[in-house]
């Protein structure tokens, strides 16, 4: 940054950087706990979306403005907020620098920028998604030409891809293809669409315990399951999709496979901004202990959401759990209180095998299934229909009116008085700097 620009330089308390589900959450927590808080949030976007509706939009279940609401509707009055991105951060000067030549001082940062879809790690995608068949849930206003694409095929070739890991909700790409192929079957149009799955992975699902569910509606559907088989490039005038695939012996072949519709979910690394910064891991995600979400190297730091580099399964339901820890500990940290509160690792993924049943994937750290409720009530290993309604009909308000407003139902920290203290007393932060 050029010395010679003039600033504009103001300080908060806090400042949150990404105005998603992790860094509304993470207000929502904070402000509960510490009303007299001065935040100050940063998000360039005019419109907050509910990611986790876009995989019912895309199977016609959902509206697509259901999923999406004004972003000033849901910062609170007290919290300052700058409608820019940041640009760049110089965490020894606690400062975070933001388009427009603003500079953000604070006493404690979080990161909550989400990840980065790369589309262009596929050839010949570019100009292309959202015609010629070509589609994605991920990609923000692109549910409703899925469903679009998924009324309108009588016959032919439906392919369904999953690049490596990680990616968020690792479970939407085939959620896509079970509510396509649901809907195919019952307009008895199944048998004349030959549907196949091309994913990266080496298994269907990182959970071993819900594979047999799973495996039960790709025998159903017929679904042709291709493994470690990566979406490399796309020709779309001729409506072909490359893949490389990886053999049993390590060896590698490129094959090509014909389509009529093509649902792509593209790699996803992180956000550049947070690559570039001294933030960052090896790969790019923002530094974090996984336990406390506290930054390994800035104490004053914390980070939460698809940013950071956790390993759990980067979901909206990883991050109710993740918000409260993260508020908790901040606010321990800058009353130079010891940090308390831990997150295991829960994610959850709401695998939709057919329109009204769930198959609910819910695990902590190391894979550990963890259910929110009993078996008698749900089995999460075996389809559900009253995990469908609590998708449908109880999530989405969950979202809104629950996580959003820092009423943090089932998701009280786990503490700890055992933590390292080393651990939020390194020198790194000066909160004076300027
Ligand atoms: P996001 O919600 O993506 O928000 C990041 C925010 O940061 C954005 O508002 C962005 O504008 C802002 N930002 C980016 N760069 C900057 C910058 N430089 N400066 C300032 N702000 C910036 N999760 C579930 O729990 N269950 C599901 O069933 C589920 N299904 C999904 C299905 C699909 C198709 C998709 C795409 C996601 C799904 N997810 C699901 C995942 C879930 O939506 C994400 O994990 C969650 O939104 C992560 O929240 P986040 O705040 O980290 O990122």
């Amino acid at each position: 940054m050029s010395t010679s620009k003039h600033l504009n330089t103001m300080t908060y308390d806090v400042v949150i950087v990404g105005g998603g589900a992790a860094g509304l959450a993470t207000i929502a927590s904070l402000l509960k706990r510490q009303p007299d808080l001065s935040i100050a949030l940063v998000e360039p976007s005019k419109h907050h979306y509910y990611q986790p509706g876009w995989t019912l939009v895309g199977g016609g279940v959902f509206e697509q403005r259901s999923t999406c609401k004004e972003m000033a509707d849901l910062i609170p009055k007290s919290v300052s907020w700058f409608e820019n991105a940041a640009v760049s951060f110089s965490p020894h000067q606690n400062s975070v620098f933001l388009t427009d030549d603003i500079k953000l001082n604070y006493r404690s940062l979080v990161v909550a920028t989400g990840l980065k879809l790369d589309w262009s790690a596929i050839a010949g995608l570019e100009g292309n998604l959202g015609q010629n068949g070509i589609t994605s849930n991920y990609q923000p206003g692109m549910a409703p030409y899925t469903w679009e694409l998924v009324k309108k095929l009588e016959r032919g070739s439906a392919i369904f891809t999953q690049p490596p890991m990680p990616i968020k909700c690792a479970g939407a790409p085939q959620k896509a293809m079970y509510l396509a192929c649901d809907h195919w079957l019952r307009d008895k149009r199944l048998q004349n669409i030959n549907v196949e799955f091309c994913s990266a992975g080496a298994a269907l699902f990182g959970v071993a315990d819900y594979l047999p569910a799973l495996m039960s509606y790709v025998e159903k559907y017929n679904i042709t399951l291709n493994l470690q088989t990566n979406l490399i490039g796309i020709d779309v005038d001729a409506k072909k999709a490359t893949f490389k695939k990886t053999n049993a012996d390590s060896s590698t072949e490129i094959i090509e496979k014909s389509f009529d519709m093509l649902h792509v979910t593209p790699a996803q690394v992180a956000p550049d901004v947070i690559r570039q910064s001294p933030l960052a891991d090896a790969a790019g995600w923002v530094d974090i202990y996984p336990d406390t979400m506290q930054h390994k190297v800035y104490a004053n730091i914390f980070s939460l959401g698809d940013c950071a580099n956790s390993p759990n399964s980067k979901t909206a339901a990883a991050v109710r759990k993740q918000a409260p820890v993260v508020a908790e500990n901040l606010i321990s940290m800058l009353n130079n209180k010891k940090l308390r509160s831990v997150y295991d690792g829960y994610g959850s993924c709401p695998l939709t095998v057919e329109r009204g049943k769930i198959v609910l994937a819910e695990f902590i750290y190391g894979g550990k299934i963890d259910p929110s409720f009993p078996k008698w009530l749900i089995d999460g290993t075996k389809p559900s229909s009253l995990s469908w309604f609590l998708k449908e009909k109880m999530l989405p308000p969950l979202y809104w009116y629950a996580m959003l407003k820092g009423h943090e139902w089932m998701a009280n920290p786990i503490h700890r008085d055992d933590l390292p203290t080393d651990r939020h007393a390194k020198p790194s932060c000066n909160f004076d700097a300027n």
